[in-house]
């Protein structure tokens, strides 16, 4: 199949969490099971460079219509390890793309519709046909609508929909100047409840809900989250929408890209290991200790990598710090908060903790540390409110680090209590799960952790292995993409 990734993000080149992982270790997996695959992103100024090979511009004057007018773009082509990707670059007074940061701009949203209506403009004038077009979140969710009703028509229709949501949460929000702009004008059908119109604001475009309603397949990043989505507060309003077209919805759960997230070749850390010198972690443990100017003692290591968000329970990642020092463990954190008040709040903690022996607090994102993190720590800690997949569990598995997590998303279908999981024996479980918010539920299942570690180090070195052994890889998940888009490709 000749498949078209088009996102806002694809890891390591452009990555703020989870969303330019998924890009691009599914693209690879398609690629390797034998598809053509290209990705169209945009080319943002404060992107990594130093992971793309060989840019060099591959289209220059792509005019691309807008709001009556037209804006012209240049095109550039290069290998980010090996995918095939072309960056959007516009050139006008807007500088969509030279903000100095990949989101939080109070025009996001008129950015990102540019960027859909420029890559289907680049697909129509290069005359590509991918057979599916797979495309991802609310910054992208007007590209099925742009297709169907306005690309077609110029020729394009052959091209298939399948659209993933991996956050509900950020569902993009205009009025209608987004119909203007985009040239897709009729104010009143767009505003029609089965079309755009939010489900709460009728004054309200929700550029999300036009990927749902006018994709051929939809997709969530985990079978849980589907159902979640569907029937709790979590579709943040959507669920009526997902109900409506519950026969194209789906759950798959993400993979993580196994070369890159790879004890036994990781670059990152000073000593490899598997689960047969499981030993060589411990040496990965006083790296860890040394650089972030830990003390080494007989004490559990636990860790937080993640986004510092409501989303992520910072309330308990903060209670667990001082949770862990009561309890005679170490507490490594490293996370960019999302607004200014979490980040005021943890970096007083950091300057408070300052002197602590057993703490380390990193605010920023940090992709090398994260490495020596995973593979250091005893024990990860994922509090999520919510959590549609996550990566940092999975990720904590390969590495032999045990995922306490709340049960929540896709939590639920990848970490399994070791005392209480009535659904897998003994032998498959591989961590330690609680449900409520507060603060005695992540106790009470931090502290089972914490006991066995420091009562039976052995078991809890069995515990860590036996989580390595989980293949959340993408090899699983791509063939069950696959299956969609042959499906949408043949019976649409
Ligand atoms: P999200 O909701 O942010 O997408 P996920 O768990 O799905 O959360 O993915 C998070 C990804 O981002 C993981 O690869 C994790 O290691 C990485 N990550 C998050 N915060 C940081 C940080 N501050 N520094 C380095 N990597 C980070």
């Amino acid at each position: 199949m000749y498949i078209v990734q088009i996102a806002s993000e694809c890891a390591p080149v452009i990555k703020a969490g989870g969303l330019g992982d998924v890009v691009y270790g599914l693209s690879k997996e398609l690629e390797i099971k034998g598809n053509s695959v290209e990705l169209i992103l945009p080319k943002y100024d404060c992107m990594r460079y130093d992971h793309i090979w060989g840019l060099h511009e591959a289209y220059n004057g792509l005019s691309v219509p807008w709001f009556g007018g037209a804006v012209n773009c240049t095109v550039h082509c290069g290998w980010v390890h090996g995918l095939l990707c072309f960056f959007i670059e516009p050139h006008s007074l807007e500088n969509y793309f030279h903000r100095n940061c990949y989101y939080g701009c109070d025009d996001d949203n008129m950015r990102f519709a540019f960027f859909s209506k420029a890559a289907l403009e680049f697909l129509l004038q290069s005359n590509k046909r991918p057979d599916v077009i797979h495309c991802h979140d609310w910054q992208t969710g007007l590209i099925p609508v742009l297709l169907y009703e306005i690309y077609k028509h110029h020729g394009m229709w052959s091209p298939r929909v399948c659209y993933t949501i991996h956050n509900f949460k950020h569902q993009g929000s205009a009025g209608s100047d987004l119909l203007w702009k985009t040239g897709l004008n009729r104010e009143e059908y767009y505003y029609q409840y089965d079309k755009l119109r939010d489900n709460f604001n009728p004054f309200a475009l929700n550029i999300m809900k036009g990927g749902i309603v006018y994709s051929n397949a939809v997709t969530t990043v985990s079978p849980h989250h589907a159902w979640e989505a569907q029937h709790t507060e979590i579709g943040y309003g959507l669920g009526h929408t997902l109900h409506l077209h519950q026969d194209k919805f789906h759950g798959i759960l993400n993979g993580i890209d196994n070369d890159f997230w790879n004890p036994e070749v990781d670059k990152y850390i000073p000593h490899t290991f598997s689960r047969e010198d499981f030993e060589q972690k411990l040496y990965n443990k006083k790296a860890l200790r040394e650089r972030l100017l830990l003390q080494d003692a007989d004490k559990p290591l636990i860790a937080y990598i993640g986004r510092l968000d409501n989303q992520k329970g910072v309330h308990l990642v903060h209670h667990a710090i001082y949770y862990a020092l009561q309890r005679g463990a170490q507490f490594v954190l490293l996370g960019a908060a999302t607004e200014p008040a979490i980040h005021k709040w943890f970096a007083h903690e950091k300057e408070f903790l300052n002197d602590n022996p057993d703490v380390h607090i990193e605010l920023g994102f940090n992709e090398e540390l994260s490495h020596l993190i995973y593979a250091g720590a005893d024990i990860i800690i994922v509090p999520s409110n919510y959590e549609p997949c996550g990566l940092t569990q999975m990720i904590g598995l390969k590495y032999g680090t045990v995922p306490v997590v709340r049960g929540v998303g896709g939590l639920v279908n990848t970490v399994f209590d070791w005392d209480y999981d009535q659904n897998h024996p003994p032998e498959t479980r591989n961590g330690f799960v609680f449900y409520e918010t507060d603060n005695t539920a992540l106790e009470s299942a931090l502290g089972r952790a914490i006991d066995l570690y420091t009562h039976n180090s052995q078991l809890f070195r069995e515990l860590a292995i036996q989580g390595m052994r989980y293949d959340y890889s993408w090899n699983h998940p791509s063939q069950e993409y696959l299956d969609i888009f042959e499906f949408i490709r043949h019976k649409w």
